[in-house]
Formats: structure tokens, C-alpha cells, sequence
């Protein structure tokens, strides 16, 4: 979009405005919840051809329209499909292009449950399985086989947060004729856009960012034109759309997500910077941090950071202490929750479990502790984050 003197609109005037023109509904700021299953034709002839916009709810209402059409504007797709939740989002694109007989690398620094699909159903339907090292970069090369079908990213990792060369794994995935896929729910399009980087779908928990309050599930897939056609088919043989009201609060949230993520960024990267000097903590796994590992990888595709990242705490020198350890930081907590997911406007935080890694085992020296830093203010943040560290470190457990 860009106004009369072609200047491309800032970010935050295109979320405010994307998908919904009132006008469409009798100048309502907001679109309409359309819910409904039957949709009818005015006449046989056109029932027949099914020749208008909507023929039936599980394909889609005007509000699916108006997310789909603002996403798909985001990520500079050919389509987008809305699921109920985040591992459908996963799970959809990879029954997508799975076939008996066919080959998928996975990143070894999955997101769990994409791990458990592809363990489980994947392999049930007859697909070979192989995970890769997440920082393998073009290397990857070695591990294509004429019937590789898919190649699964995520950056960054899941948990601990080792970037991936994403434009050097999707083209030599491309050169051999897979699919890259990327879950993307770190960045959102505003920080990173997959399919301008040579993936085919980009996969985003929409439950997370866009949603925003902890309130929501939902999944994006969005597909490039050489994708399109097969995420739209294999979405409508499932027949598993999201729920149009949640539809309508997602894009809600997508009002607001420029704003949110600006005080996440903000508030994560003063919280993780200030952790490194804290005493007790031995890392910190932030590829937004100018020192971290990860970072020139990190600096050179993303254009901003979130709100999650984790540390390590110093080690006892065995697992039974270092879970100890790590129980007695977060029951220290008042302010962060112990929850999963993340994304919403409170903090939170979770001891890690890294026992599912095959080909990437790392010995982090101590308990992985990872956070999410909400909009709450970072003052308060750090003095609860210090009474863990003040409680990990007494001993007394
Ligand atoms: C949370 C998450 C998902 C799954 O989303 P749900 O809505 O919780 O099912 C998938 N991938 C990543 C990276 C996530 O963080």
C-alpha cells in the first residue's frame, strides 16, 4: 500500500487499517462476526456453479475474509489459511505435502509437538523422518534425497534459540524440489518474512503475538503461489476452520500488535541484558544480544526482537539438583506465571525440557529456564526475576 506520492505506508498505519474497508458494512470501524454453517444461492443455476464469494461455512465467512486478506498482505502471499490453533497450523501444511515414500528433514530444535506429529502420524502415513542440526545453514545439501519432500524450519530455535540460515536452507531445498516450511511464530511477518527469504509457507501461532491476551487459539498458513493451491485443498478436504469470532478478535489484536511488540522488544532486551550481569546466571540465549553466538545471523535477516528467550541458571553438577534448583527459582516468582506459551501481555516463565534433541544434545551446564517478557514494567520484572535468582542460589532445596 502507499499513499498519492507512492511512499509506502509505516507499520502501524497499515495493521491499523489492513483487511477491512467500513464501508463494506455501513461505516462499522470493525467487521462483522458472520457465524454460520449454510449459505444460500438465489437460484438452482447458481448453485449449481457455486459461483459466489461463499458457498459454505467450513470454507470460510466475510470475517475469515478480512484476517486472511490482512495477513496475507503482511507476509506478501498467494493465500492464507485460518485454523483453531497453532499445531494445526503446523500440522495442516505438513499432511499437506506428505506422501508415502517421501523423505522430511525437520530442525532438530523443533517446537515439541511438530516432533511428536511427525514421529507418530507422519511416519504412520509412510514418510521417513530425519532431523538436522538447526545451525546446519546450506550443509544442508548433504541430507537431500531425490524424495525429500519437505524441509521444516523454525528460527529461532524453539527453547534455545540458535538461529537458522534460513535463505540458504530454502534454496537448496528449492534447487532439489522440497517444500520449505518455516514456523515463524518468533518474529511475526512485522520482523521477518519468510516467503520473501525463498520459503514456500510460513507458519505462524497466531494464539501468540496476534492474539495477544492469552485468550485465543488460533494458526496462519500462509503459502506462496507454487504452494497455494495444495494448503487450500488439503485445508478444505480436513475441514477444520477456525471459529469466525475468533477470526474477529485475532484481527483485533493485529490492531495493536506494532505497539505490543515494541514494548516487548524493548522491555526483553533491557530484562535479558541486565540478566547477564546478575550473579547465578551463566548464560543468556538472546540472538537479539550484539554478543550472542547467534547474533550476525540474527542481525543480517531479522528486523527486531520478541519477548522470549531463556537462561541458565550456574549448575549443581547433576540433574536432581539442577531441577531442584530450578523449582526453587520459580516458585520464587509473584509477578511471572508458570505457564506455557507466551505472547501475551503477562509474563511468564518455564523450566525447560531438552531431552527430546537427537542430533543437536547440548550440555547447557545448569537448569534452561525460559521466559516471556510481558508489558508489565521492568522494574518490577527484574526484581521478581532477582528473588529467583536470591531463592536458586540459598541452597535450600
Ligand atoms: C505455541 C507454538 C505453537 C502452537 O501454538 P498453539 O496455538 O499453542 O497450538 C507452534 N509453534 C510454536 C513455535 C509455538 O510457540
Amino acid at each position: 500500500m502507499a499513499d498519492s506520492e507512492n511512499r509506502p505506508q509505516g507499520i502501524n498505519t497499515r495493521l491499523a487499517h489492513l483487511g477491512w474497508n467500513p464501508r463494506d458494512f455501513h461505516g462499522f470501524v470493525n467487521p462483522p462476526i458472520a457465524r454460520g454453517s449454510t449459505v444460500l444461492f438465489p437460484d438452482a443455476g447458481t448453485m449449481e456453479r457455486r459461483d459466489q464469494a461463499y458457498t459454505y461455512g467450513t470454507r470460510g465467512t466475510p470475517t475469515h475474509t478480512a484476517l486472511e486478506t490482512a495477513v496475507n498482505e503482511l507476509e506478501g502471499a498467494a493465500g492464507t489459511i485460518l485454523l483453531p490453533s497453532g499445531l494445526a497450523s503446523v500440522t495442516v501444511p505438513l499432511l499437506a505435502f506428505a506422501e508415502a515414500g517421501g523423505h522430511a528433514l525437520i530442525t532438530d530444535a523443533i517446537y515439541n509437538p511438530t516432533r511428536r506429529m511427525a514421529d507418530t502420524l507422519l511416519k504412520r502415513y509412510g514418510m521417513e523422518i530425519e532431523y538436522y542440526d538447526p545451525v546446519i545453514g546450506a550443509g544442508i545439501e548433504r541430507l537431500m534425497r531425490p524424495n525429500t519432500r519437505i524441509v521444516f524450519t523454525e528460527a529461532p530455535a524453539s527453547n534455545t534459540f540458535e538461529m537458522q540460515d534460513i535463505p540458504a536452507i530454502a534454496e537448496v531445498a528449492r534447487a532439489h524440489g522440497a517444500v520449505t516450511m518455516m514456523d515463524n511464530t518468533y518474529a511475526t511477518p512485522l520482523f521477518f518474512k519468510p516467503l520473501d527469504h525463498g520459503v514456500d509457507i510460513s507458519i505462524h501461532a497466531a494464539t501468540k503475538y496476534p492474539a495477544g491476551h492469552a485468550d485465543i487459539l488460533m494458526g496462519f498458513v500462509s503459502a506462496n503461489a507454487r504452494t497455494w493451491e495444495r494448503l487450500w485443498d488439503t485445508h478444505v478436504t480436513l475441514g477444520t476452520p477456525a471459529h469466525p469470532e475468533d477470526a474477529y478478535l485475532v484481527l483485533r489484536g493485529l490492531r495493536t500488535m506494532g505497539v505490543r511488540l515494541e514494548r516487548h522488544q524493548r522491555s526483553t532486551l533491557e530484562v535479558s541484558q541486565w540478566l547477564k550481569g546478575q550473579k547465578g546466571v551463566r548464560a543468556v540465549l538472546n540472538p537479539a544480544l550484539p554478543d550472542d553466538p547467534h547474533h550476525a545471523l540474527f542481525a543480517r535477516d531479522f528486523c527486531g526482537s520478541t519477548s522470549v528467550f531463556s537462561i541458565v541458571l550456574d549448575g549443581t553438577g547433576d540433574a536432581k539438583g539442577d531441577k531442584a534448583k530450578a523449582h526453587a527459582f520459580l516458585d520464587a516468582l509473584k509477578i511471572f506465571g508458570l505457564g506455557y506459551s507466551w505472547g501475551g501481555y503477562e509474563s511468564l516463565a518455564v523450566h525447560v525440557w531438552l531431552g527430546d534433541r537427537t542430533v543437536s544434545r547440548k550440555d547447557y551446564g545448569g537448569p534452561v529456564i525460559r521466559l516471556q517478557i510481558g508489558l508489565e514494567d521492568v522494574a518490577d520484572l527484574q526484581e521478581d526475576l532477582a528473588r529467583g535468582l536470591v531463592s536458586a542460589a540459598s541452597g535450600q532445596f
